[in-house]
């Protein structure tokens, strides 16, 4: 194992959220840091000209690409040198080699679902903290027993100790592809997760996994389908456990996280914390008083018989059409648009269409959502989400239908916006101006 212990000379390579916190706890330790970054030159310790002959350790920020092709430039030069090159998780893991933690993953759902497990553990008195992808940097965690941390695919891809006490996929589509370069590669990186857990928590609805893993030792399979042969599944708005042969928590009236895509993250958080003796009664108080995330199909208002909402986190087709789905039995109007991930949306949300009225476009992927919908489903070219949301109101206004105003963009929002919190924040604001 890599010795940081005596580290003297490091180079960050990315200065975001994680770069900058792992360069910060590095410093607090009396090792010498440089910094590269693509973009800014104005940070402390930035450098150019990277001092190659110091340098024993190099730790990537999740974004950079190491992928053969791909390979970020300063990624290459360090590999050529012979340099270690180690992710933000592995720095974390090398400080803190006792840390026991649960990792989730999974194409979507991986926020609401670490964030609903450090909920219920913490509610049941564990110490427990929460990080990784959802936001809070590793070094940024007070000490504690147990880490929920959410793993993004960049990360697993790109980290050399990769160890879990537990570890869940939620599910597997498309995404990320140019990072990964291809979907068996993305695949690849999501099993990770699995092949370095003790515990493995996987969908049999997730045609990627199920197979590989379903029949192996130390796996919990879980199903939101009232699969009988799952050890956790949901089946009637209720949780049944194999393991205890009944019904451990019932879920109706329980509308804080709704739509089926919910009772997975709810199936998922479930099997972690009985896996740490949690009871199905404190589980499931912790599952009523778990208060939602932002921007993630919340509704914002009613005006009427519309109801108007915010699920800007849909960054791709695969979790649209979890919101898509949520409302039918209501009239859609859809706002759609940003930076595509160039995923063919129809085989996801195809089977909605009929629910939905019009489609309103705005954003870098307009063309290509004109051409995917073409003699489908009436489309509206934006340009942007205020005239969107101008034009969808005023289309809604002329009817007395039971409706929904929808913002799932299935789409990255950087080509209008700096990232899916401010376009969902400004849906907000201009949804509280309408009248
Ligand atoms: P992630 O962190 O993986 O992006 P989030 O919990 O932030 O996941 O949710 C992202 C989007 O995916 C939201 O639009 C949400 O409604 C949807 N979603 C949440 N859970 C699931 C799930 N289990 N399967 C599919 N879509 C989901």
């Amino acid at each position: 194992m890599l010795d940081v212990g005596s580290l003297r000379n490091a180079l960050i390579v990315g200065y975001g959220v994680s770069g900058k916190s792992a360069c910060t706890f590095l410093r607090k330790h009396d090792v010498n840091v440089s910094v590269y970054d693509d973009g800014a030159l104005d940070i402390p310790g930035g450098v150019r000209q990277i001092p190659w002959d110091n340098i024993e350790l190099v730790i990537k920020s999740p974004s950079v690409p190491v992928m053969p092709h791909n390979c970020h430039d300063v990624i290459k030069q360090a590999n050529a040198r012979g340099i270690p090159v180690i992710s933000t998780f592995d720095l974390f893991k090398l400080t803190n080699p006792s840390a026991k933690i649960i990792a989730i993953t999974g194409t979507n759902g991986k926020s609401t679902t670490t964030a609903l497990i450090y909920h219920i553990l913490k509610h049941a008195g564990l110490s427990v903290e929460m990080g990784g992808n959802i936001g809070i940097p590793y070094f940024e965690l007070p000490k504690s027993d147990w880490y929920v941390l959410e793993m993004s695919s960049y990360e697993l891809a790109s980290s050399k100790y990769l160890s879990f006490e537990m570890a869940g996929i939620l599910n597997i589509e498309p995404d990320h592809l140019g990072f990964h370069g291809g979907f068996e590669n993305y695949v690849a990186a999501k099993h990770l997760a699995l092949d370095n857990a003790k515990m493995r928590l996987i969908s049999l609805e997730d045609i990627e996994t199920a197979p590989k893993y379903a029949d192996k030792d130390g796996v919990i399979s879980i199903s939101t389908d009232c699969r009988e042969d799952a050890d956790v599944y949901i089946c009637e708005n209720a949780i049944f456990d194999k393991s205890e042969n009944r019904v451990c928590v019932d879920l109706s009236g329980i509308d804080n996280l709704p739509g089926k895509h919910n009772q997975q993250n709810i199936a998922f958080a479930y099997a972690v914390c009985r896996q740490l003796g949690i009871p199905p009664q404190e589980i499931a108080q912790g599952i009523r008083s778990f208060t939602p995330l932002p921007h993630r199909i919340n509704i914002v208002r009613k005006i009427g018989n519309v109801t108007f909402v915010n699920d800007s986190k849909a960054t791709n087709p695969g979790s649209a059409a979890k919101a898509l789905a949520t409302f039918v039995g209501h009239k859609i109007y859809w706002l759609v648009g940003g930076r595509s991930k160039k995923t063919d949306p129809l085989p996801y949300v195809g089977e909605y269409l009929p629910e939905v009225q019009c489609i309103y476009l705005f954003g870098e992927a307009m063309d290509e959502f004109e051409t995917a919908f073409a003699g489908l489903k009436r489309t509206v070219r934006c340009e942007t989400m205020a005239k969107a949301l101008h034009l969808a109101f005023r289309d809604v206004a002329r009817s007395n239908d039971v409706s929904v105003v929808l913002l799932s963009p299935m789409c990255a929002s950087f080509d209008q916006f700096a990232n899916f919190e401010e376009r969902g924040n400004e849906f907000v604001r201009m949804v509280g101006e309408l009248d």
